[in-house]
């Protein structure tokens, strides 16, 4: 035999992960790049890519590895972290993740490649499963209206000050924090508060508000229930004292001991905050977990984040979909409620399902097996004479050991026990759902007592207080009951994914979402015990494999990006935006600039932008577009002169919102700079610059990233996500740091932006694994593909609809925009209608609306190979003949299969009275019968639930019909 001899090392490689996630092969690129005119990639991005901001070098990183080399080093860091008996609470807790929910939701791709349920009718399933939480979480903490899921604890304490001071009576004043509220809550309520002038005073007060600070008016007050210490106190008059002055009183709260313990809403709350962690969430190093915020219900439509609500479709059957999002900063931007976007849905779902599975007395089982540990434990210690600060307490007890404090933690930890350093004298003790016999005896052992935990259980009462325990019902609807069984269990979650369109269907072509691969061996380490199961505030020494992970990462994209330091903290690219303008901020006050508060934005820009200026105390003065998608050069250079001396910074996406390269991008940044302003540039179209141009290099000072888009993090139907700012070196000392863990950011930094040190560390693996797997080649080759995708799209979509905009060379960035005005005004078939025919084909809608009112933005990344783009195109070029028979008249302007769209099995059945065939409905060119993605209800009525709002499980009645 004469074959080629090919070495060892080259047969190692096997295939380089790079084909397996760039979708388009070598073939179909070259056909591809000729349909455009082009001969290679490189040709291609160097026409679209203005020469001004071209990268001069190839991203420096490593080499590319292996899916089965990254899974080894991965193991290797898993190996340096070391997973201890958390016993250190502070609002992270140990819990049990039930099998069916981790394989089934978490590791599920049709639960977590889906994206945010914009497109209500192909995502039933997960606002079924959201409408669950939302349910558990009102009815847990006894207030009617419960949001879909919020970022954390602390942050969610923040929206709920932001929330009481928009909707409460008193306007002045101060915000109260009990001071046994959790430090790192406290903190990040601090850093929200000080730039829109919120004043806020942590005070004791267990024994009611001091004189002084109701003199002065406060607006709002924020108690922990039961406390950061453990102690659970009796807040009624507390919280009657702070409505005598006019105040909204918001409880941070623990769910399971919830049900337990007297609900806040029963105890008088209006907004009641938390975490849900502790049901089935692993810890991950602080996250990600879903926050909740619930209200009363005059509050209900001011409610921050994203809420969803029962509705009815066209057939006038239940159906649900996002409520009120008129008041979400897509539609209201510096007016919003707040600047959350994308949320914690995927955990939110989690929580919901462990709810779902436990029950009400399972759920109840859990938290008195927890409060009983924690009973013995506190009996134990009390016989040995150790003292206890409190007498009431569910699942926490401080313990006073004066001067031995730092001993009895290091004993405990040589035990293989984490406890919780108060300070020189207090030691914290927590128990949870995983809390088990040995760890006690360790506990005990650490204090130097010795117990026996046999006798202790004959003895030992529960001791909450008599007039705290919870006498309601909860968790009564059926959800709640019926699915005991893994068997049930099992079932429930197929159903409801299976009602569903995610990436593991087909593709979703979002424009500004990138909706690209979620390789399953970068989401393989996230559910690895060592990366799950570490508490954020455990010591450094413990968490070596996580910190060199994120240490390697935020190196890696300060390199992708051309900025010098990066904090991967904030948990949103909301959060990463809010961190970029508070180190704007705290830059021009450094320099004495204290007057520079305004902020330009393009009025093409993501509604997150204003909502975050305004949170970061500036003032948005809009700049307006040009015809061209560009932003007004005339327009801005007169609102730079105007404000120059209060001008702050320009927030400008590149590229554009338009999905255009701007050429002029580098002057816009030098006029802002001359003008002493700071240069916020949007990173959130990353996908579209990755090792072709670096914003840190043609003229921004910050960004942020959105890992959950650009580096692979699924959507997961709304969130996780993760939004690192990166910045220049002058504004480094202003990134945000943690009062808990000094190294997670610099000593003059802004404060916390989330609860956790390192935020969402738990799914940080998935961005470190695509940029290890990829190699910087790679990772330019993928940009190279999207824009090449994109703009084989545009080419082929073009004789049918109108391309908005393009940049150099008439071509387009990674995404295009389509539009569908001039159709709708002849034909009267709407952007809505064209969205819903998409169902029928089998797609997800791209983008609508969204940066131009009537368009639709297609991004379709570089992962979707070129049957897919085909596929998709195919559909877009029939559903315009279809519109065009609309506008011939041969069908009926208001019968036809755009507006009825989309079509249901169910429509089928019965009597058929539309002029046009069944076959026409639901098997439109190209739908193959045996491959038909069903959705599972007809359009939905958005309006019809937002006047009759109902944001929890339909009572039973609503199933009989
Ligand atoms: C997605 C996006 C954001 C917001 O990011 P989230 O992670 O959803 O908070 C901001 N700007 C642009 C242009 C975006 O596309």
């Amino acid at each position: 035999m004469t074959t080629h001899r090919i070495s060892l090392t080259e047969l190692e490689r096997g295939t380089p992960f790079e084909y397996r996630h760039v979708g388009p092969d070598h073939e179909a690129q070259a056909k591809m790049l000729a349909h455009i005119g082009f001969g290679s990639l490189d040709e291609l991005t160097a026409t679209a890519v203005p020469d001004v901001i071209k990268s001069a070098e190839a991203l420096g990183l490593p080499q590319a590895r292996t899916e089965a080399e990254v899974l080894q080093e991965l193991r290797g860091l898993a190996d340096r972290n070391q997973v201890l008996a958390s016993m250190i609470g502070l609002g992270y807790y140990g819990t049990f993740t039930p099998p069916v929910i981790l394989r089934n939701v978490m590791e599920n791709p049709a639960w977590y490649t889906a994206y945010t349920p914009y497109q209500p009718e192909i995502s039933q399933g997960r606002l079924e499963a959201l409408l669950n939480f939302q349910t558990m979480v009102a009815e847990l903490t006894g207030l009617p209206t419960s949001g879909a899921s919020l970022l954390d604890e602390g942050t969610a304490a923040a929206e709920a000050m932001a929330l009481s001071r928009r909707v409460g009576k008193v306007k002045q004043g101060v915000f109260l924090v009990d001071a046994d509220c959790l430090p790192q809550t406290i903190a990040v309520i601090e850093t929200r508060a000080e730039p829109t002038g919120v004043e806020v005073v942590v005070a004791d007060l267990s024994e009611g508000i001091p004189a002084e600070i109701a003199e002065r008016g406060v607006f709002g007050v924020l108690l922990q229930y039961p406390g950061a210490s453990g102690a659970v106190r009796d807040p009624r008059a507390l919280i009657e004292r702070a409505h005598e002055l006019g105040a909204v009183v918001t409880v941070a709260a623990d769910l399971l001991a919830l049900t337990l313990l007297t609900s806040p809403g029963e105890l008088g709350a209006d907004i009641a905050v938390g975490t849900t962690q502790r049901f089935g969430v692993p810890m991950g190093f602080g996250g990600p977990h879903a926050g909740f915020m619930a209200v009363r219900e005059p509050f209900a439509r001011s409610l921050p984040g994203r809420l969803v609500g029962v509705s009815v479709d066209a057939d006038g059957q239940k159906a649900y979909r996002l409520a009120l999002q008129t008041r979400e900063q897509h539609i209201r931007r510096e007016k919003a409620t707040s600047n959350i976007c994308t949320a914690q849905v995927l955990l939110a779902v989690m929580a919901g399902m462990y709810a779902v599975y436990h029950g009400p007395e399972g759920l109840r089982t859990i938290a008195r097996r927890t409060h009983r540990y924690a009973g013995i434990l506190a009996e134990g210690l009390r016989a040995g004479g150790v003292e206890l600060v409190h007498g009431a307490y569910f699942d926490t007890l401080t313990a006073r050991v004066p001067g031995r404090a730092a001993e009895v933690v290091a004993a405990a930890r040589e035990a293989g026990i984490n406890l919780r350093q108060v300070d020189a004298d207090l030691v914290g003790i927590a128990c949870d759902e995983t809390t088990g016999r040995a760890q006690l005896t360790g506990v005990w052992a650490a204090f130097g007592v010795q117990a026996d935990i046999e006798k202790l259980d004959a003895t030992t009462d529960e001791t909450l207080p008599q007039s705290l325990l919870r006498t309601d019902d909860y968790l009564t609807h059926p959800v709640f009951h019926e699915h005991r069984s893994e068997t049930a269990m099992l079932r429930y979650l197929r159903t409801l994914a299976d009602k569903d369109y995610a990436l593991d269907r087909g593709m979703i072509p979002l424009g500004s979402c990138t909706m690209k691969l979620n390789a399953t061996t970068e989401m393989e380490p996230v559910t690895w015990p060592a990366f799950g199961q570490l508490h954020p505030f455990a010591p450094a020494d413990q968490a070596q494999g996580y910190l060199t992970l994120i240490q390697e990462l935020e190196e890696r994209l300060a390199t992708v990006t051309g900025y010098d330091k990066v904090s991967i903290q904030p948990n949103a690219g909301s959060q990463g935006e809010l961190a970029g303008l508070l180190a704007v901020r705290a830059y021009h006050r450094a320099n004495g600039d204290e007057q520079r508060t305004v902020c330009l934005i393009p009025s093409s820009a993501h509604g997150t932008n204003a909502a975050s200026a305004v949170m970061a105390g500036m003032k948005v003065v809009v700049v307006k577009t040009g015809e061209d998608g560009e932003v007004d050069a005339d327009d801005l250079h007169a609102k730079i002169e105007k404000h120059r001396d209060e001008l702050a910074v320009l927030m400008v996406t590149y590229p554009s919102t338009h999905g255009v390269f701007e050429e002029h991008i580098t002057q816009i940044c030098a006029a802002v700079h001359d003008a002493g302003g700071q240069v916020y540039v949007d990173g959130a179209n990353l996908n579209a610059l990755v090792g072709l141009a670096e914003p840190g290099k043609f003229g921004g000072d910050v960004s942020h990233l959105n890992l959950h888009k650009t580096f692979c993090i699924p959507h997961g139907g709304g969130g996780p996500g993760v939004g690192p700012v990166a910045v220049r070196a002058h504004l480094a000392p202003y990134l945000p740091n943690h009062p808990l863990q000094p190294t997670a950011g610099p000593e003059t930094g802004v404060g916390p932006i989330s609860a956790a040190p390192w935020g969402s560390a738990g799914i940080l693996p998935i961005s470190w694994a695509y940029v290890r797997l990829m190699g910087g080649e790679g990772l330019k080759r993928a940009t190279q593909v999207a824009v090449l995708s994109a703009n084989y799209i545009a080419k082929r979509l073009e004789p049918h609809y109108p391309v908005l905009y393009t940049g150099p060379g008439g071509l387009v960035a990674h995404e295009c925009i389509i539009d569908v005005r001039p159709l709708t005004k002849a034909t009267g078939v709407s952007i809505d209608d064209v969205a819903k025919r998409l169902i029928d084909y089998g797609f997800h809608a791209p983008t609508m609306s969204f940066p131009v009112a009537g368009t639709l933005m297609i991004e379709p990344t570089e992962s979707e190979d070129l049957a897919e783009l085909d596929r998709f195109c195919d559909a877009m070029i029939a559903i315009r003949a279809e519109i065009e028979k609309v506008g011939t008249g041969e069908w009926d302007k208001d019968d036809n299969p755009l507006r009825n769209a989309p079509h249901t099995a169910g429509a089928l059945g019965g009597e058929w009275s539309h002029p046009y065939s069944r076959e026409e409905a639901v098997f439109p060119a190209g739908v193959v019968a045996a491959e038909k993605y069903w959705p599972p209800v007809r359009r939905i009525d958005g309006a019809f639930g937002d006047r009759n709002l109902v944001c929890s499980c339909p009572p039973l009645d609503a199933y009989d019909g």
